[in-house]
């Protein structure tokens, strides 16, 4: 239980904040879920880089981009990430083949001389 007659402080800083704050006025960092580095432009961006459509859970979950921005994103995600599952699947449908060819050129019937006196 929070004590309503304490000043409520940062949890990064320990300066003094208000409730209505979605920054810390002090260190900057976010004090609400979907307030962070991670629900920004930049962040999203950033973890899309690296991630592709696993970063839509930030993007919905967001309070600092507007909700065009999310169906940008979205789309945009999901698209990438389709185009992604279908080059893998595509390089391993290569590969596949590729190892048959190898298996096909082991196995073929190779002329062994019978006459061949030891
Ligand atoms: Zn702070």
């Amino acid at each position: 239980m929070t004590d309503l007659n304490q000043p409520l402080l940062c949890p990064y800083c320990h300066l003094l904040i208000t409730p209505e704050d979605n920054f810390c006025r002090h260190c900057g960092r976010s004090l609400k879920p979907g307030y962070g580095f991670f629900h920004s432009h930049t962040g999203i961006i950033l973890m899309a880089c690296l991630l592709g459509p696993l970063v839509l859970p930030w993007v919905w979950t967001s309070h600092r981009i507007s909700r065009l921005a999310k169906i940008i994103y979205s789309v945009v995600l999901v698209l990438l990430g389709i185009y992604v599952a279908w080059s893998f699947y595509r390089a391993y449908q290569l590969a596949r083949e590729m190892f048959d060819q190898v298996l096909n050129g082991l196995t073929l019937p190779i002329d062994i001389p019978t006459d061949i006196q030891i």
